[in-house]
C-alpha cells in the first residue's frame, strides 16, 4: 500500500530533503538487518522530516531519535523499522498504535496495513500529528485523544498492537484487546526495557524477546 504515498507525488523527493538523503537512510537500514522491502519503501518515501519542528529537519533522515516537545521522542528510523517489521509479520488488517507523538509511525503503519488506529494522552502533540496525517492524505488513519493504557476498547480487537511508550508492566487491556492469532509488540521496563512480542494463540500468550530499547514511559492518569 505503498501507493498511498505514490498519489501524492508533491512529498516525493522534493522540499527540504533530497531523495539521495533519504536514500542514505535506508542503505543504513538494510546494513542494520531490516528485510522487508515495503517497510524499506515506505520508509524512503515518506518525508520524516514534516514529523518533526522545521529546527530539527535537517536531522530527520540520521539513524538518531528526534524530540518532538513535551519531553517526548519520535524513535530512531532503526526502531521503527523494526517494530514495524515484527507487525506485518502477522499480515494485520486493524492495527492499534499507542503513543501517537509525532504521528510518523502511525503514518508508517497507514501505509501498509487496511486500518490504523492511533491514541495520545497529549492533545497538543495530537493535533499536529492530525495536521501531518492529514496533510498527507492518510485517510484510513483513526486518531484518539485517550489514556492508552486502557487500549481502545471502542474499536477492539485488533489484529496487532504496538506500543511506542514503555509501561513497567503491561495493562491487562491490552491482552484482552488482541484478536485470536494477533501480536502485541512493546516495550517494557524502567530504566533498563525490552521490547517484547506477545502472540495470541488459542487464547494463550507466547512470549518472544526481541531486544533491549529505551522508550519515554508509558504514563496513565494516576501518574
Ligand atoms: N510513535 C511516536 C513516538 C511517540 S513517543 C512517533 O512516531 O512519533 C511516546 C508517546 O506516547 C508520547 O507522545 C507520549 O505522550 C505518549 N504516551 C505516553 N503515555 C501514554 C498513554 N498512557 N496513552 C497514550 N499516549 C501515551
Amino acid at each position: 500500500m505503498v501507493e498511498r504515498l505514490q498519489l501524492n507525488p508533491q512529498f516525493r523527493g522534493i522540499g527540504f530533503t533530497s531523495q539521495r538523503t533519504r536514500n542514505r537512510m535506508i542503505e543504513r537500514l538494510v546494513e542494520q538487518g531490516i528485510k522487508n522491502k515495503a517497510v524499506l519503501d515506505v520508509l524512503r518515501n515518506l518525508p520524516r522530516h514534516l514529523f518533526v519542528d522545521e529546527a530539527l529537519s535537517h536531522h530527520a533522515y540520521e539513524d538518531t531519535a528526534l524530540p518532538i516537545g513535551l519531553g517526548q521522542t519520535l524513535s530512531q528510523p532503526y526502531i521503527v523499522a523494526r517494530m514495524t517489521e515484527l507487525l506485518l509479520e502477522k499480515s494485520p488488517k486493524k492495527v492499534l498504535e499507542i503513543g501517537t507523538g509525532s504521528g510518523y509511525q502511525c503514518a508508517v503503519l497507514s501505509c501498509l496495513v487496511a486500518n490504523v488506529w492511533s491514541v495520545e494522552r497529549l492533545d497538543s502533540l495530537l493535533e499536529k500529528a492530525r495536521q501531518r496525517i492529514k496533510t498527507l492524505n492518510l485517510n484510513n488513519v483513526h486518531l484518539y485523544h485517550t489514556d492508552g493504557s486502557f487500549g481502545l476498547a471502542s474499536a477492539a480487537p485488533f489484529n496487532a498492537i504496538l506500543v511506542t511508550a514503555a509501561p513497567k508492566e503491561i495493562p491487562a487491556s491490552l491482552f484482552d484487546q488482541l484478536a485470536e492469532g494477533g501480536r502485541l509488540i512493546i516495550p517494557v521496563g524502567d530504566e533498563q526495557q525490552m521490547l517484547s512480542i506477545f502472540d495470541k494463540q488459542d487464547g494463550k500468550l507466547m512470549q518472544t524477546d526481541i531486544q533491549p530499547v529505551r522508550f519515554v514511559p508509558l504514563l496513565s492518569g494516576a501518574n
